[in-house]
């Protein structure tokens, strides 16, 4: 999906779009990792307007996704909603420091975007914006008590009977103390 800057008239345009994650090769690979799994299309909603030669869009994506808990590995659905805003121009401006010299900054530095040959690629923008919704932790509940680190047992279902041993595991350890790749 690309936006024509040209196309662009003051009054900008909408746009409503309902997309597979599959389709995006950033998410596929979020996927495809297992850090998470999309359980509907990535629905977006974008404003894109023109404001003195740069292009604002606002948007707003939500999302549906389950992702493992990082203590029980339990799947948690999660239904994610956000707004973006982003900025994109021509060129990117020129920027002097208190001494008067220019400074060189990223057009990431500047928290904009550049503009490819009048298109800008919304798809890019939909992929990175909901890449950062993924979270890298994520619990199923702030109680879950996770697997034990010893048998793998669910704690949430089961008590194993490793906690009784843990006494004299620390003083094996200490005993014969190997590290485990
Ligand atoms: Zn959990
Ligand atoms: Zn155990």
């Amino acid at each position: 999906m690309q936006i024509k800057v040209s196309d662009l008239k003051n009054s900008g345009f909408d746009l409503k779009l309902e997309r597979s994650a599959a389709s995006f090769p950033m998410l596929a690979e979020l996927q495809r990792l297992g850090r998470c799994v999309f359980l509907t299309p990535i629905s977006v909603v974008v404003h894109a307007n023109l404001v003195g030669g740069m292009v604002e869009l606002d948007g707003h994506i939500s999302v549906d996704i389950e992702v493992p808990c990082s203590r029980c590995l339990a799947p948690c659905r999660r239904v994610f909603s956000s707004d973006f805003r982003q900025t994109y121009v021509d060129q990117l401006p020129e920027v002097t420091g208190e001494d008067g010299e220019e400074l060189e900054l990223s057009a990431e530095e500047m928290g904009l975007e550049l503009i490819n040959d009048d298109e800008i690629d919304l798809n890019e923008e939909i992929q990175q914006q909901v890449a950062l919704l993924v979270p890298e932790h994520s619990l199923c509940s702030e109680l879950c008590k996770g697997l034990c680190a010893e048998c793998g047992a669910d704690l949430n279902k089961e008590k194993c009977s490793c906690a009784d041993n843990v006494g004299n595991l620390n003083f094996a350890a200490l005993k014969d103390f190997k590290v485990e790749k």
